[in-house]
C-alpha cells in the first residue's frame, strides 16, 4: 500500500543554497534505498515537501524528517492512503526556488508562502475551536 503526505515547514536558521543541497542528496540517497519518491521545494526560508512510497518508510523517514533541527514549525497538511506515485522517477527533486535558475518557477513562491500561513491560521482557529467548546462545557458543570 502506497502513501504520501504533504507538509510545510520553515528553515529554523537561514540555509545556504549549498545546504539545501546538501539536504537534497542525503534525501536522494536514503530515499532511493527505501523505495521513497517525492518533491522538496525551498522558497523564502519555507520548505514545501511531498513524500511517497511504502507507508512504513513514509512515516519511518517523516518521523526523522520531524526531528531534524534545520527546520521546525512543521505542518501536515495531508495524509492519504492507497495512491499512485505523482512523483515516480523522482527519489526527491529538490528545487531551490530562490535559485535565479528558476524563475519560470517563481510563481510558485507565493503560492508556498500562502499554504504556510493558512496552515498556521487554521492550526489558530482550531486552537480557538477546542478552547471555547472546553470553556462552555465547564461553564455547564
Ligand atoms: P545520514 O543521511 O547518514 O546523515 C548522518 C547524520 O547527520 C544524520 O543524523 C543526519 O540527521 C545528520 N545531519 C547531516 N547533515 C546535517 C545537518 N546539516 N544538520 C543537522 N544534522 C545533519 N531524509 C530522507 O531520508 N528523506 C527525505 O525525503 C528527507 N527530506 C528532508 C526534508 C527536509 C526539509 C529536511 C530538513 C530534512 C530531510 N531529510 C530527509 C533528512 C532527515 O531529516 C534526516 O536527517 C535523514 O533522514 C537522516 O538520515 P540517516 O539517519 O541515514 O543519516
Amino acid at each position: 500500500m502506497l502513501k504520501r503526505i504533504k507538509y510545510v515547514s520553515r528553515f529554523d536558521k537561514p540555509l545556504s543554497a549549498d545546504a539545501i543541497e546538501e539536504i537534497g542528496a542525503q534525501s536522494q540517497r536514503n530515499n532511493a534505498a527505501m523505495d521513497l519518491t517525492g518533491l522538496l521545494m525551498s522558497s523564502g526560508g519555507l520548505f514545501y515537501q511531498v513524500l511517497e512510497g511504502p507507508a512504513e518508510a513514509v512515516d519511518e523517514v517523516y518521523g526523522r524528517i520531524v526531528a531534524d533541527g534545520r527546520h521546525t514549525d512543521l505542518l501536515l497538511i495531508s495524509s492519504e492512503n492507497d495512491v499512485e506515485r505523482a512523483f515516480p522517477d523522482w527519489s526527491m527533486q529538490t528545487i531551490n526556488l530562490d535559485a535565479a535558475s528558476h524563475v519560470r518557477l517563481f510563481p510558485l513562491k507565493a503560492l508556498i508562502k500562502a499554504v504556510f500561513e493558512q496552515g498556521r491560521l487554521m492550526e489558530n482557529m482550531m486552537w480557538a475551536i477546542e478552547r471555547t467548546v472546553q470553556h462552555e462545557m465547564r461553564r455547564d458543570d
